[in-house]
Parts: structure tokens; sequence; C-alpha cells
């Protein structure tokens, strides 16, 4: 089976495909092509491409929509005989306007027929080593700045001083007595209202405060860099990490199996395999594990793990936040006894759809625990 690109493509030609294929087989001639073209022979079916696409032009063969199944023959096509295929699609691209003519090459061979493997061997394209591919994710939002009073706060802490000052300007008459002390009846009428109101203002401030505390420095958190003081050598904390990630990896993300034969699960060390790429952001970012589906490698997992050295408020900034996308939750796996840690941190990068697990080797194996 191979991929094919169909008419949606048409004078689009954006090329959003071909920085994403792993394997350098989607091809077309700058000011000839209105379309471009994926070469069968060298496809890999990776599915990397089809996500990419704005105009969902990009088709499994298997799935090529009726109407345009003429495609997977104009595809195979244009590497044996491009102008034929030109013709099929509608002829030539439209000439370009004269600034963008005078910057073209005027050779008979632009620059992107070079891309084109005029005759080489299939086997050629694909890399001998691994590569990375790229797995598209719609981007996560920037970590919120928190401010110690939000506006809702703001609001609800106004009203309650407000009936809180007007119980004592205008009591009203005397309806119960303790002692000396009397209670006028606005004021026995208005203290529920206020009570209410306080707590719509504690409770409009928990996540406020809560996110205002993580993100500033506490005179008195001695306690949160006690254990970065357990340093190990790189190496051993190294091949710790990647001991466990694998294990993870087999005991948690092993797919394709029986139940979910769709799935795909990439593991990216030692060696990067699949990156993740926010839309248009050009960068490529390897969590430990990243479990996709496919066809499309569309992310269903991401997966990061840390030891206890790398549980830290620039770690979760600078790598976890990053992760974080509006296709795929993040796991964030944790050593035994840093969870509190890993919650507060993940929550001053503003992060919202982090699922926490903590992990501990023990002598039967690892021991896994989801909060
Ligand atoms: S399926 Fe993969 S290998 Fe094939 S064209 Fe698309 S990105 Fe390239
Ligand atoms: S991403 Fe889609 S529209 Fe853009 S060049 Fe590739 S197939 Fe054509």
């Amino acid at each position: 089976m191979t991929f094919v690109i169909t008419e949606p493509c048409i004078d689009t030609t954006d090329q959003s495909c071909v920085s994403v294929c792993p394997v350098d087989c989607i091809h077309f001639e700058e000011g000839k092509d209105r379309i471009l073209y994926i070469n069968p022979t060298d496809c890999i079916d990776c599915g990397a491409c089809q996500p990419a696409c704005p105009v969902s032009a990009i088709f499994p063969e298997a799935e090529v929509p009726a109407a345009s199944q003429r495609f997977t023959a104009i595809n195979e096509l244009w590497y044996a005989d491009p102008a034929a295929a030109r013709a099929q699609v509608g002829g030539e691209a439209a000439v370009p306007a004269p600034a963008a003519a005078a910057a073209a090459p005027s050779s008979a061979a632009p620059a992107a027929a070079a891309a084109r493997p005029a005759a080489a061997p299939a086997a050629a394209a694909v890399p001998a080593a691994p590569q990375a591919a790229v797995a598209q994710v719609s981007a996560g939002h920037a970590p919120p700045a928190h401010q110690p009073l939000s506006p809702a706060g703001f609001v609800w802490f106004v009203l309650f001083a407000g009936v809180f000052v007007l119980m004592f300007v205008v009591p009203g008459p005397p309806v119960l007595h303790f002692g000396s002390v009397s209670i006028g009846l606005v004021m026995a009428a208005l203290l529920p209202i206020d009570v209410i109101l306080g707590v719509m203002f504690i409770a409009s401030q928990v996540r406020e405060l809560h996110g205002f505390a993580a993100t500033h420095e506490r005179r008195l958190g001695g306690w949160r860099s006690l254990r970065a003081e357990i340093r190990r050598n790189e190496e051993s904390r190294r091949y710790l990490l990647a001991e466990t990630v694998q294990q993870i990896a087999r005991e948690r993300f092993a797919f394709p199996n029986a139940e979910y034969p769709d799935l795909r699960t990439y593991v990216n060390l030692p060696e990067p395999t699949l990156a993740l790429e926010p839309r248009g952001s050009g960068d490529k970012l390897f969590p430990d594990i990243l479990t996709v589906s496919y066809p499309g490698n569309r992310p269903v997992a991401v997966v990061q793990v840390e030891t206890r050295e790398t549980v830290t408020r620039d770690q979760a900034t600078n790598v976890w936040a990053q992760l974080e996308n509006q296709d795929a939750p993040v796991y964030l796996y944790v050593p035994a006894g840093m969870l509190a840690r890993a919650k507060d941190y993940a929550g001053s990068a503003g992060m919202k759809r982090v699922k926490f697990r903590t992990w501990r080797w023990t002598p039967n194996g690892m021991l896994v625990r989801e909060d």
C-alpha cells in the first residue's frame, strides 16, 4: 500500500506534507506542477503526511474516495512521465508573476526536480539508520500568569466587605441578645448572606492561590530542594531512565495488540524515533514514549518519564508544558514519593491535561501507581 495525494491539493501545494515525510518521497516541480505526488515505491506508509495536509488531500491507497481513485495512478505516473501526469491533473501550473518568474531558475531542471530521484533504486530513499518521524499535534497553551487575586475573587470580596460593613452601619432594631451583646434585625438577616459571600470568595481563590503559590519560591520551602541534593552520576541516571522507559512502554503502552490493532507505540530512548510537532511551530519534541493511531500518526498518548533528579520547576516549564497539546493527554511518570512536587511544578507551568503516575523498582519488577 502507499499514500496518495488527490485533487484538493491542486493549486494549494503548500508542501506541509513534504516537511514531515521521513523518507522524502513527496515531490513536484515548482512552477510546473499544480499538485504534489507521492512516490509509491518509496513511501513507507508511515501516515505522517496525512494529518499535516491542511486540505485533507492525502489518503491511504485503500481509502481513496471513489471520485478520486484516478489519482492513485496519477501519483505513480508522474514518476515515469511527468508531462502525462500533469495533463491528467489539468495542465501545468499558471505562469508565475513577473517578479517571481525573474527569481525562478531559467534552467529546464528546476530545483525541486533535483530532489526527485530520476532512476534511483527505491530502497535507496529509505534511511539505513532509524530516522525520526513526526506526528503533528495542535499546540497547547502558554503557562498562565497567576495573580494573588482573580477578577471573580475581587468581586466576591467587594460584596463580602460591603455587606459586612452594612451590618455594622445599619444593624436594625435588636432582636437577639447574648449577655450584653445585642444583634440587630438587619445584621441577623445579612449574616448568613455574608458567610455565603465569604465562602464564594475563598472558593474563587483556591485555584488562583494554588497557582500563585506554586509559581513563587517559598521562603520556608526547604523540603523542595532536599531530594535534589541526592545526585547520581549522569551515566547511572540515564541507564536507569532508559530501563524505566522501556519497562513502562512494555507494561503500559504495548501497542499494537489484539484489542487495539490501530495503535502504535514509539520509544524515543535511547534513539529518537517519532517526534511531536505542534502545528506550524516547526519544533520537534521527543517525549520518552509516544503512542499514535495508525494510519495518520495522530497522537493518543504522550508519555514523559522522570528520574528524581529531573522533577524540577525548570523541567516542568521547559519540557512537560511543551508536550501538552490539544489532541492527547500527557502522562507524567515520576519516582514514588515525588508526586506532590511534580503536581506543584506542573500546576505552576499551567498544565491542565496531565495525568500523573508514580513508578518504583521493587525486587519483583516495576510498580506503577495511578494518581
Ligand atoms: S505515508 Fe509517510 S512515507 Fe508515505 S508519503 Fe506520507 S509521510 Fe511520506
Ligand atoms: S499538504 Fe496537502 S495541500 Fe499541501 S502540498 Fe501536501 S498534499 Fe498538497
